[in-house]
């Protein structure tokens, strides 16, 4: 079974990747096992496309996993800043940390070790040593979910814990042993160029004559779609509390939970009243108040309604304490900020 696997998709792939598949991304580029792991966490959740600029960036900031360890958390999330799912920048600094004092900063290379550190799940650990050259060992992320519930002929969305466990179970099956690198970069360059989720291009794929969804004509219904529930829509004031100095107040987030660690600006529920808010924290008097125009903005689970308000105090803050400070639009360049908190202050 297993010879017959390598020799209708594993081998087709090899071929076709030697052809057309991506051998210039900057992680390609005097990679080393440290750049594949930044760049398997920046492309969870994130297209290539889009990680690229960050990636070149992080990389030139910190070069090695000293560098990254010894940084400040703040460097790390500004450069992460609009890139989403800021986890993935706690959970690098973190992991660059545990390496640095329990692995004597040598990063590791077994799937138990990897698999350890916050941030890499059992995808991602494959990837990193199958990339990196080291062992043969499967990957299931969004893109080679896609192939092999399409190329299979899998039914069932891969949130059921059986469509899971048969996905794994091909893609161990399929990885071959020999020249697996470039085995796992083609089945990812095949997810991301050729068999895309929409419209795949499925003439010019070197497996379609064994693909199932493809023989049957079925590729738009594979892989089966999840049930979307409606998302919920969350309304909450964005307070620029605005001084006479022209200073403005910003908040640091908790580390958990939506923008973690980012400076954002102070929030209030629209529920609640926002200037009863102000003056429980300020002494200052009120000169103004004046609304902005509303932004929308969606994550995985809810919508957020975001409601700029500008209210306008009397005289300057004196910053109390680090989790609550005043800034001006110069010493804002360097702060880790959300997309849509940095549209708001550019707007002011
Ligand atoms: S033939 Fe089409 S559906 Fe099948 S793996 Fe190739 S691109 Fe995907």
């Amino acid at each position: 079974m297993e010879q017959d696997y390598q020799k209708i998709i594993s081998k087709p792939l090899l071929k076709w990747w030697k052809a057309h598949g991506r051998k210039d991304l900057p992680w390609q580029k005097n990679s080393s096992i440290y750049k594949t792991w930044i760049s398997e966490i920046m492309l969870q959740q994130t297209q290539v496309i889009t990680a690229i600029d960050y990636f070149e960036r992080f990389i030139i900031r910190f070069p090695n996993l000293k560098t990254l360890a010894e940084a400040n958390m703040d460097d790390v999330l500004f450069l992460w800043s609009g890139l989403g799912y800021y986890s993935r920048a706690r959970n690098l600094h973190t992991s660059a940390n545990i390496i640095k004092n329990d692995f004597r900063g040598r990063f590791p290379r077994d799937l138990e070790a990897l698999i350890s550190l916050p941030g890499i799940g059992p995808s991602t650990a494959g990837a990193i040593l199958s990339l990196s050259n080291i062992e043969p060992r499967p990957i299931l992320d969004g893109n080679v979910k896609r192939v092999l519930a399409r190329f299979f002929g899998i039914h069932g969305h891969y949130s059921e814990s059986g469509v899971n466990k048969k996905l794994w179970e091909l893609s161990t099956l399929i990885t071959p042993k020999e020249d697996f690198a470039n085995y796992t970069q083609a089945i990812m360059d095949l997810g991301a160029t050729v068999c895309l989720p929409r419209n795949p291009n499925c003439r010019s794929c070197p497996c379609n004559t064994d693909c199932f969804a493809y023989q049957k004509d079925l590729s738009h219904i594979l892989p089966t779609k999840k049930i979307s529930k409606k998302k919920k829509t969350i309304a909450e004031y964005f307070l620029i509390i605005r001084f006479e100095d022209e200073s403005f107040i910003l908040e640091k987030r908790h580390n958990q939970g939506i923008w973690g660690g980012l400076w954002s600006l102070p929030q209030v529920n629209t529920k609640e009243d926002p200037l009863k808010w102000c003056k429980n924290v300020f002494n200052n008097s009120l000169i103004g108040t004046k609304k902005l125009e509303v932004i929308r903005h969606s994550f995985s689970h809810y919508h957020l309604e975001m409601h700029p308000i500008e209210i306008h105090l009397r005289g300057h803050y004196k910053n109390l304490n680090n989790q609550m400070k005043s800034f001006n639009r110069n010493n804002i360049h360097k702060l880790g900020l959300p997309a849509p908190i940095k549209i708001i202050i550019n707007s002011l």
